[in-house]
């Protein structure tokens, strides 16, 4: 675990944690590019689970309906 300092009053936090313990500000230890980048490793994560699970599902219809 790193240290970093909170990017809302500076208190050093782990890079980890979810609310300052300081000021209680949101993520701390994550700078806004950091934030953009995990929400995007998000979106990228659901679109590889939603896309097989959607051809998947389009198999079996096209299998019922012959
Ligand atoms: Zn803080």
């Amino acid at each position: 675990m790193s240290l970093r300092p909170c990017r809302h009053c500076g208190h050093n936090v782990h890079q980890q944690t979810t609310d300052c313990p300081n000021c209680g500000g949101p993520t701390p230890g994550l700078t806004t590019e950091e934030r953009t980048r995990s929400g995007l490793m998000l979106a990228a994560l659901l679109a590889l689970v939603i896309v097989p699970m959607a051809v998947l599902f389009y198999g079996c219809i096209s299998a019922f309906a012959g």
